[in-house]
């Protein structure tokens, strides 16, 4: 059977090699006799895996030394509730919500502290990013938070907020290593790894060493420490084994293409012909205002709700899978990751332009 061109927007497309790879290591992982999933997270063979895999990412996002780097369990999810009971030291968090993940986010946060939502753009159903060059950031705020890629509605921070010096965390799942970053910007990093990284099941969390301590929320596990885990270079416990050799099976891929500079012309080049042509379409429309579009995540609609859904049909049909928008804004989204090749976008527009001409 062939493979398809997957737009899910996560769990998503992985590099056919690093699939490759895996499907011929999964008997016997070099030598080893067994597979990744059947060895000792406490074994000479898996230590080099997560160790090769951290210093690779290292390497891919000039990662200061200052930083350490976390292999979590949890979801995303997770550090909606991890971060506010590890960081919020006077109990004050500036959020800027710009969509359902930085929402849900500052929701999760006010079960521990008191939150501020700077700024939004719920008012326009989350179409764009707001100016944050000047808000009103709390003298106390121990953080300003921000959703930098929303994975829903496709929009990007292409500018970080002024945080007027408040450290910034920024949950960044569905922008992950699809462009260089400038770390020493942030206070923490994070993401699920489900959409540009790797399996669903590891959380990847870049934290400077000062904002790790023991003075942490009272009550908080152990479990959602973040010195715990980064005192046992993420081996507290079990680490989700397996997703993390495929993360860093996608890190050695990431730099056989030329690490993220060359990932990030590749994602502007896939993302204009998909933008270049929804801004030509007298059918399919851009839902994001242009300034604030991501390179990721591309939503659009045609206006009419059942010729949506028959779009959505054909597609399917035709090989395009997993184009139908997410539930709360209806339409189409393609999401459009480091694994999806040229070729699919292309072809994807080329059959966009046949419905177009077929119903217009
Ligand atoms: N943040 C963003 C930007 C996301 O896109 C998602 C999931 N789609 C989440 C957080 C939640 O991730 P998880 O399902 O891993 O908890």
């Amino acid at each position: 059977m062939g493979r398809v061109y997957n737009f899910s927007a996560g769990p998503a497309v992985l590099p056919e090699e690093v699939l490759q790879e895996a499907a011929d290591e999964m008997l016997d992982y070099q030598g080893s006799g067994m597979s990744v999933m059947e060895m000792s997270h406490r074994s000479k063979v898996y230590d080099a895996i997560i160790k090769e895999a951290e210093a690779d990412l290292r390497e891919l996002m000039n990662i200061p030394d200052n930083y350490k780097v976390l292999f979590l369990q949890g979801g995303a999810s997770q550090q909606f509730a991890m971060i506010p009971m590890n960081l919020m030291k006077n109990k004050k968090a500036d959020y800027i919500v710009t969509g359902q993940w930085a929402k849900k986010a500052a929701k999760e946060a006010e079960l521990y502290g008191e939150v501020n939502v700077v700024a939004s753009s719920a008012d326009k159903t989350f179409s764009y990013i707001p100016d944050c060059s000047d808000l009103p950031i709390d003298d106390d705020a121990d953080y300003v938070y921000i959703c930098e890629n929303n994975t829903i509605y496709g929009t990007k921070f292409h500018t970080l907020p002024n945080t007027k010096g408040k450290t910034l965390v920024a949950d960044i799942s569905s922008c992950f290593l699809s462009e260089p970053v400038d770390v020493t910007k942030y206070g923490m990093l994070y993401g699920g790894v489900q959409k540009n990284v790797g399996p669903a099941g590891v959380v990847i969390a870049i934290i400077r060493e000062d904002l790790i301590t023991d003075d942490v929320l009272p009550g908080t596990p152990t479990m959602l420490r973040y010195k715990i885990h980064a005192d046992a270079d993420s081996l507290y416990n079990t680490p989700p084994c397996y997703g993390i050799y495929i993360c860093g099976k996608v890190f050695k891929w990431l730099k056989k293409m030329g690490g993220l500079e060359e990932m990030q012309r590749r994602n502007v080049e896939k993302a204009k012909i998909l933008y270049d042509y929804l801004d030509s379409s007298k059918l399919f429309h851009g839902t994001v205002e242009p300034s604030s579009r991501s390179l990721m995540n591309v939503p659009f609609v045609t206006g009419d709700k059942e010729l949506d859904a028959k779009f959505v049909k054909e597609a399917e049909a035709a090989g395009f899978v997993n184009l139908k928008g997410h539930r709360t804004v209806g339409g189409m989204r393609a999401s459009i990751y480091n694994a999806m090749p040229k070729e699919g976008v292309e072809a994807l527009v080329a059959f966009m332009k046949k419905f177009e001409e077929e119903n217009l």
